[in-house]
C-alpha cells in the first residue's frame, strides 16, 4: 500500500465508519471463508494464502483483530486482508466488508475540493461498470439476430451454458449500442470513457465494435471491466480487408492491462483442492474451449507475458501455474518473462508441451478433455524448459557455444530456490555435457554473489555475507524495543527514550515504525488507536503486527526494558568501537588522532565496567 493510498482512505470516510467496518467485521471469520483456521490457545493458525507453505504459519488473533504470517511476513488487518485477498482498493475493500456486514456506506459531505474529486471519480467509475453490463447483456442478446455469430459458436462447439457464463455476445454492424445505452439513460461522456462509443469529427457518436465476436472481461468480483472483440472471418479475409483480428477497450479509469486474468472470475469458484493448479493461455478461445468441454482451472493473461500484477492475482489462488503460450519466438519469450515472474513471487511453475495443435482451444477441440488434462500433468518444469530452449539455441558442438550455454545454464540454476532440486539438475547436466559438477557450482555461486536481492532461503552462506546489512542480533534487539513500546506504556517508553533516540535505530523499517510510536506516545494518540493506523507503509504493518502477536515472555515488562536497554547500550558502545577504529586509519592529523584515541580509552574503560 502506497502512502498516497493511505491518505485518500482518510479522506474518503469518516474514521468512525472504518472503525465500524473494522468491528463489524471479526478477523478470524472473514479469514475463515478464505483460509482453514485451527485454534492454538488464543491464536488461530492455518496455511498462507499469500505464500505457498505446508506448515501453518499464518496466525490470526481474535482479540488483537490482526493477522500475521511468520513465513512470509505479511500482516494487518481485516481491511489489509481484503485488500490482498479480493485484489481490492483501500476503499473497495471498505466496501466489501461493509456490505459484508450489511452497513449502509455513508454519503460522504464534504466541500473539500480533493474530496470532491474523489466523489466524481468514484461516481463515473460506478457508471462505467453500469455502461459495461448494460453493454454485456446487449452483446448477449444481438447472437440471436446474427446467423454468423450462431455459426462460429456452433462450429467451435460451444454450449449455450459456457456461452452464458461468459457472458459471450455479438456486436452488430450498426450503431445499435450506444442508441441503446443513450435510451437507458448514460451519459455521452461515460459512454466514451469505456471505449465502447466513439465520437467523429462532426460530434456523432458511433459504435467501436463492429461486426465481432465479444468476451467481457470481468475482475475477480465478477464486474465487467472491459471487452475483447474477435473478427469474424478467415484469417486471408481480414488480412485483406486491413481488419485486426482482435480489439480490445482502451486502459481507463476502471480497467488497466496486466491487471486482470480472463476467466478467473470462473474458475475461482471451484474448490480448492481443483484450483491447486491452474492452466494460463493466451486467448479467449484458449479459457473458453476447455471449459465447454469441463477443464475449467484455465486463465488467459490476456497480451503476451504475465505481468507481476497477475502473478500475485494467481498466487492467491493457487500453487502452481502451468503455462501455454504459442510455441513461436514471442510465446517462448512471454514463458520465460512468465516463468521469472512466477518465481519472483515464490510460485511453482510448469510449461505445457503440446504437439499436433497450435493452441489449448485447438487441442481440446481435436483430441477431448482426457487427452488435454494428461497434457497438463506432463507439464514440465520451469527449469527444464529453459534448457530446452537454451539447446535449441546453442551448438553444444561447438565449444564457445558450450561456454556460452553453460553460462547461462548457471545463471538459470542458481534462480532454483531448493538446493535439493539444484542439485539434481547439476548432477543431470554435468553428466549430459560432460562437465565437472565443482566447475558448474563455481560457476552458479558467481551469480549467486552478483545478485543481492536473493532471499535468505539460498542456503549457500556467502549470499548472507554479501548483505551489508545490520546484524540478526541488532535487528532482534531492535524489535524488542519497538516490542516493548507496542505495549503501550508509559513508563516504558519514558525509560527507553532516556537511551535510545529514534536515529539509533539501524533497520530502516524499524526506525520509521520508532519514529511513528515515539511521536504517538509524545502526543499521548498512543493510548487510544489500533497500532496497525499508524502505520505509513506496508512494511510498517507487517512489522507491527509481528510485534503484537509475539508471545510474552514475561510479564515483569520494566525487568525486560532494563535488560534490553543494558544490551543496547553495549551495541551502541561497540558501534562506536568499530567506528573509531576505522576513523583513526582515515585520519593523519595528529591532533585528531589523540582525540579518538582518548575517546576509545573511555569507551573501553566503560565497556568493561557493563
Ligand atoms: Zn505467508
Amino acid at each position: 500500500m502506497t502512502i498516497g493510498l493511505w491518505v485518500v482512505k482518510m479522506a474518503f470516510y469518516p474514521e468512525s465508519f472504518i472503525e465500524e467496518v473494522k468491528s463489524s467485521n471479526d478477523v478470524v471469520d472473514v479469514i475463515s471463508g478464505y483460509v482453514n483456521l485451527k485454534r492454538h490457545g488464543t491464536t488461530y493458525f492455518g496455511n498462507c494464502p499469500f505464500h505457498k507453505e505446508k506448515t501453518a504459519s499464518f496466525a490470526v488473533t481474535p482479540d488483537k483483530q490482526i493477522f500475521h504470517c511468520f513465513g512470509c511476513g505479511v500482516g494487518g488487518n481485516v481491511i489489509s486482508f481484503i485488500m490482498k485477498a479480493e485484489n481490492l482498493s483501500f476503499k473497495e475493500a471498505v466496501d466489501f466488508l461493509a456490505d459484508r456486514a450489511k452497513l449502509a456506506i455513508p454519503v460522504v459531505n464534504n466541500d473539500d475540493e480533493g474530496l470532491n474529486d474523489i466523489k466524481i471519480k468514484e461516481y463515473h467509475k460506478s457508471q462505467m461498470y453500469n455502461i459495461n453490463k448494460e453493454a454485456g447483456k446487449f452483446f448477449f442478446l444481438n447472437i440471436n439476430k446474427s446467423v454468423i455469430a450462431q455459426n462460429y459458436i456452433k462450429q467451435r462447439h460451444l454450449n449455450i451454458d459456457t456461452v452464458k457464463r461468459f457472458g459471450i455476445g455479438f456486436a452488430l454492424d450498426d450503431n445499435s449500442l450506444w442508441k441503446h445505452l443513450k435510451s437507458k439513460g448514460f451519459k455521452e461522456d461515460d459512454m466514451l470513457a469505456t471505449g465502447l462509443v466513439g465520437k467523429n469529427e462532426k460530434g456523432y457518436l458511433f459504435d467501436k465494435f463492429r461486426n465481432r465476436l465479444m468476451f467481457p472481461i470481468f475482475d475477480v468480483r465478477g464486474r465487467v471491466v472491459a471487452f475483447g472483440g474477435r473478427a469474424l472471418g478467415t484469417h486471408e479475409e481480414l488480412k485483406e480487408k486491413h481488419i485486426p483480428k482482435y480489439v480490445n477497450s482502451p486502459e481507463n479509469l476502471i480497467y488497466t492491462k496486466g491487471r486482470h486474468l480472463y476467466g478467473l472470475n470462473i474458475a475461482k469458484q471451484q474448490t480448492q483442492e481443483k484450483l491447486k493448479r491452474i492452466l494460463v493461455v493466451e486467448g479467449y478461445m484458449d479459457v473458453v474451449s476447455p471449459h465447454s468441454f469441463g477443464v475449467t482451472n484455465v486463465v488467459a493473461s490476456l497480451g503476451t507475458a504475465l505481468t507481476e500484477n497477475q502473478g500475485k492475482l494467481l498466487r492467491q489462488y493457487t500453487e502452481e501455474v502451468v503455462l501455454s503460450y504459442d510455441n513461436d519466438q514471442a510465446g517462448q519469450n512471454a514463458i520465460l518473462r512468465g516463468i521469472d515472474v512466477l518465481q519472483s513471487l515464490g510460485i511453482m511453475c510448469k510449461v505445457l508441451q503440446m504437439e499436433g495443435a497450435k493452441d489449448p482451444d485447438e487441442y481440446v477441440l481435436k483430441y477431448g478433455k482426457d487427452k488435454f488434462n494428461n497434457l497438463i500433468n506432463n507439464s514440465i518444469t520451469a527449469v527444464e524448459y529453459k534448457i530446452k530452449i537454451l539447446k535449441q539455441r546453442y551448438n553444444l558442438e561447438d565449444t564457445a557455444d558450450k561456454i556460452r550455454f553453460l553460462n547461462k545454464m548457471a545463471e538459470i540454476l542458481s534462480k532454483v530456490p531448493n538446493n535439493i532440486e539444484r542439485d539434481i539438475y547439476i548432477e543431470k547436466l554435468s553428466k549430459e555435457l560432460g562437465v565437472g559438477k565443482e566447475a558448474l557450482v563455481a560457476e552458479i555461486e558467481k551469480f549467486l554473489f552478483k545478485d543481492d536481492k536473493k532471499e535468505k532461503s539460498f542456503s549457500i552462506k556467502a549470499t548472507e555475507e554479501l548483505k551489508p546489512t545490520i546484524s540478526k542480533e541488532t535487528s532482534e534487539l531492535e524489535e524488542t524495543i519497538l516490542y516493548l513500546l507496542a505495549s503501550k506504556r508509559k513508563e516504558v517508553y519514558d525509560e527507553v527514550k532516556k537511551f535510545v533516540l529514534v536515529q539509533d535505530f539501524q533497520d530502516v523499517t524499524n526506525k520509521s515504525l520508532a519514529t511513528a510510536l515515539y511521536d504517538a506516545y509524545e502526543d499521548g494518540s498512543i493510548f487510544n488507536i489500533d497500532l496497525t493506523s499508524l502505520c505509513k507503509n506496508e512494511e510498517q504493518v507487517n512489522l507491527v503486527t509481528k510485534l503484537m502477536l509475539k508471545p510474552n515472555t514475561s510479564d515483569d515488562y520494566s525487568k525486560i526494558t532494563d535488560e534490553v536497554l543494558s544490551s543496547f547500550k553495549i551495541q551502541k558502545m561497540q558501534r562506536r568501537k568499530l567506528e573509531l577504529f576505522s576513523l583513526m586509519k582515515q585520519t593523519n592529523d595528529e591532533q585528531t588522532l589523540n582525540k579518538y584515541q582518548s575517546e576509545l580509552r573511555e569507551l573501553i574503560q566503560n565497556m568493561a565496567r557493563k
